[in-house]
């Protein structure tokens, strides 16, 4: 099987660390290849995308780390989109062919009271606004309202792989904003993971939430995994790694979570082309 992971930040997005010591980490612990992917700069500032003057920066250091370990690991370009739900639009999505590959996300929504966009997925402050001001405090409309814009997402946009399919359930501990055991929840995820069939989505395995002690399972839910395979949809492994030592957070238990669920290959990036790896 091919180590690789390609949902990384950095510090110069939300990340932790200079571009360098991820390279050096992951040669260290034998990786056949990785990916940056910087949140992609929007058309307005905040604390967590990659500054529009920056974009340059991150292609050039990913270029000269490309050539000077060109012996050990195989290193690839990335951007992680952004859903615009207001716009319809997939930010980000003009520098498409400066990149060797880009993942999809839904983070955020657009603010119903006020400029710009609120996201779920950062401070919890943030997503207590966001259910305040989009969803009357109702977190089973956030959440069907999330589900809604992933497919959107799909039957619109293409890209490589589509990030952390129920996001939406980051801050759900407990089952506190909404309750996921309910059927009206899983019609929603199921109604996402259609989508990704209908439109040959790869979906990444993403262990990021782990990493960050968040959720005890990876995106997407376990109990989805199963439901991917009869769909035929092809999978990819991601840390959505924010420091170094987080680059193959949890894939041990997660690579049993997917053979369970009858897979026996995942999709890498490798020499260039997006091949299968035996699990
Ligand atoms: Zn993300
Ligand atoms: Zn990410």
């Amino acid at each position: 099987m091919k180590l690789t992971n390609y949902h990384t930040h950095c510090y110069m997005d939300d990340g932790s660390r200079p571009i360098e010591e991820y390279v050096t980490w992951a040669i260290e612990h034998n990786f056949d290849a990785l990916g940056f992917s910087c949140h992609t700069p929007v058309p307005y500032e905040d604390d967590w995308h990659l500054a529009q003057h920056d974009l340059q920066k991150y292609f050039d250091e990913i270029k000269r780390l490309k050539k000077e370990y060109v012996h050990d690991v195989e290193l690839y370009t990335g951007l992680e989109l952004d859903y615009a739900d207001d716009r319809k639009e997939l930010l980000g999505s003009e520098f498409q062919d400066r990149v060797d590959y880009v993942i999809a996300s839904v983070h955020m929504f657009r603010d119903a009271d006020g400029e710009g966009y609120l996201s779920f997925d950062g401070p919890e402050t943030e997503l207590q606004m966001l259910l305040d001001r989009n969803f009357e405090n109702d977190g089973r409309r956030m959440a069907e309202a999330y589900y809604h814009c992933l497919c959107e997402m799909m039957d619109r946009h293409t890209f490589d792989i589509l990030g952390h399919i129920d996001l939406i359930k980051k801050r759900n501990r407990h089952n506190r904003f909404f309750d996921q055991t309910q059927g009206w929840y899983r019609d929603a995820a199921l109604q996402a993971l259609e989508a990704a069939a209908r439109n040959h989505v790869r979906l990444e395995v993403n262990t990021g939430g782990i990493a960050r002690g968040a959720i005890d399972e990876p995106y997407p839910a376990v109990w989805m995994l199963k439901h991917c395979k009869e769909l035929g949809i092809r999978l990819v492994l991601s840390a959505d790694a924010h420091r170094p030592q987080d680059l193959m957070c949890a894939f041990d238990t997660t690579l049993s979570h997917i053979r369970d669920a009858g897979y026996r290959e995942l999709d890498v990036l490798y020499g260039g082309k997006w091949i299968p790896t035996d699990i």
